[in-house]
């Protein structure tokens, strides 16, 4: 499977459409979920174009996914949700739900967020 260079967050990175930025550095852009599941609920994804986590974890450079991983860390500090507690996800393919085709994790907080999985 190819990446979609029309995808909507291949288009946020070109600045094409726009999006609510909570932090950005050379390889990665965090913004809110246009349809928040939570008080709190940001992307982050990497600025390079991979499809989900599996094309990301096995073509990433290290200094990309150290990067993304040291970022979801930080942002999930500065949104203050370390001491009340969050939960990071990523979705990948048809039984994950993944919508959009350009690897992201969801930050949720902000409230009790419930069982991890619902029932199918
Ligand atoms: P997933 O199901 O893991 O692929 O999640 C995709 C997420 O992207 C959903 O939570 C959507 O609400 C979110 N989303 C879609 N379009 C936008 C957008 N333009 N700006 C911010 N979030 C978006």
């Amino acid at each position: 499977m190819a990446y979609d260079d029309q995808n909507i967050f291949a288009k946020i990175l070109r600045g094409e459409i726009p999006n609510d930025t909570v932090y950005e550095d050379e390889y990665v852009l965090a913004f809110k979920d246009i349809f928040p599941q939570a008080p709190v609920h940001v992307l982050v994804i990497p600025k390079g174009a991979y499809i989900s986590l599996d094309d990301f974890s096995a073509n990433a450079s290290d200094v990309e996914i150290s990067a993304f991983f040291r970022a979801v860390g930080s942002i999930a500090r500065d949104l203050g949700l370390v001491d009340s507690g969050y939960r990071i996800l990523a979705n990948h393919g048809a039984n994950g739900g993944q919508e959009v085709p350009h690897f992201h994790v969801h930050i949720a907080g902000g409230r009790r967020l419930g069982r991890m999985i619902q029932p199918g």
